[in-house]
């Protein structure tokens, strides 16, 4: 690994003419708003850019992570010793791909906003998507997530997904072909989710706002607003719900310096205004040690840490 701070900017200027913030703040780059600096932060809006970018870096010994709208990231204070490539707005188009008698598919890249690509569905009348509403995010964060929802999750929308693997190669895969589970796409970690074709149906666009509507109304009531979060810090044990076993065991409001367990919502750790990722991280596993004991259940971290190449 190659853990110099001046070379890399040498490398990524050899790479990329575009703009790079150098020694970022990652608290402004994820809904939880904690973390300390990145070395360099870029926003690639071309896939023949980004796969030029990784595969130089990774040629040069450099580390690298690609994130989307880091609403399940946490970064820890020390930050991150290379370079993180933002999926944003400038690589998220949306393309009608065929309409096919009742399916209708698109591709997307994996900049698009989640909020995005379900108004633009929305104003089409296409159905398939409601389940997002309310959920924050990139496409390609929430395909490699499986985020989901109401017993929906993103597999039931892919058609196939374009990726570039950890050999620097792009090929495609169709949705049988992939492992999804839940809150995982199966791929290894340094695979890029570059874009994706979605499958959705007709429907009738008054009667699919009302229904995200209805959906928005019910989440309101059951996660915290106006306090930085990340969603779901612990994945769901199977046959269970990891914010009841959190409630049940009394948790509810435990504080470790600024970051404290929701009252509104178990499972969810808000940062109260002055939250470190240390602070974070010793009240999951506060919270882990005291659902273990009192329920014999050991909870999984559903957020995901920005670690270097945690692959290795
Ligand atoms: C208020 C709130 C409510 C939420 N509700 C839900 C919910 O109901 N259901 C649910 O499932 N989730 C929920 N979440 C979690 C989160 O919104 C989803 O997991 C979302 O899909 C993450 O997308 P992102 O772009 O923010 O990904 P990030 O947080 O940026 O990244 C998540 C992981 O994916 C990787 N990644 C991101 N983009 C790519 C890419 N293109 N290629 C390869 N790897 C990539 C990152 O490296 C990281 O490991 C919620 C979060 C919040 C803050």
């Amino acid at each position: 690994m190659n853990n110099d701070r001046e070379k890399i900017k040498q490398c990524l200027m050899g790479l990329w003419s575009g703009q790079v913030r150098w020694d970022a703040p990652m608290a402004d780059y994820c809904t939880l708003k904690v973390g300390g600096e990145a070395w360099a932060v870029l926003a690639p809006t071309d896939s023949d850019s980004i796969v030029r970018i990784t595969n130089g870096l990774s040629a040069e010994g450099f580390a690298w992570r690609v994130i989307g709208q880091g609403s399940n990231l946490l970064v820890p204070d020390e930050g991150y010793h290379g370079a993180i490539l933002v999926m944003g707005s400038g690589y998220g188009a949306i393309r009608m791909v065929n309409e096919a008698g009742e399916a209708v598919r698109l591709e997307v890249e994996a900049g698009c906003r989640l909020g995005r690509l379900l108004n633009w569905s929305l104003e089409k009348g296409l159905a398939g998507l409601e389940f997002v509403v309310g959920i924050p995010g990139t496409l390609g964060g929430a395909v490699v997530m499986n985020a989901g929802a109401i017993g929906r999750e993103m597999k039931d929308v892919i058609d196939l997904v374009t990726i570039l693997d950890g050999a620097g190669e792009v090929h495609t895969r169709t949705q049988d072909q992939l492992s999804f589970t839940y809150r995982s796409w199966g791929e290894p970690p340094e695979s890029i989710l570059l874009s994706a074709r979605l499958v959705l149906d007709q429907g009738d666009g008054d009667q699919l706002r009302e229904t995200c509507r209805e959906l928005m109304r019910a989440r309101r009531g059951r996660q915290p607003w106006g306090m930085a979060n990340a969603g779901s810090i612990f994945k769901n044990p199977p046959g269970g719900y990891a914010g009841k076993l959190i409630e049940t065991t009394g948790l509810k409001g435990l504080q470790v310096g600024g970051a404290m367990v929701s009252e509104e919502h178990a499972n969810v750790i808000v940062n109260t205004g002055k939250a470190t990722a240390t602070d974070v991280i010793t009240l999951m596993h506060e919270v882990r040690d005291q659902v273990l004991t009192r329920h014999g259940i050991s909870l999984e971290p559903e957020i995901h840490m920005l670690t270097v190449r945690p692959w290795e």
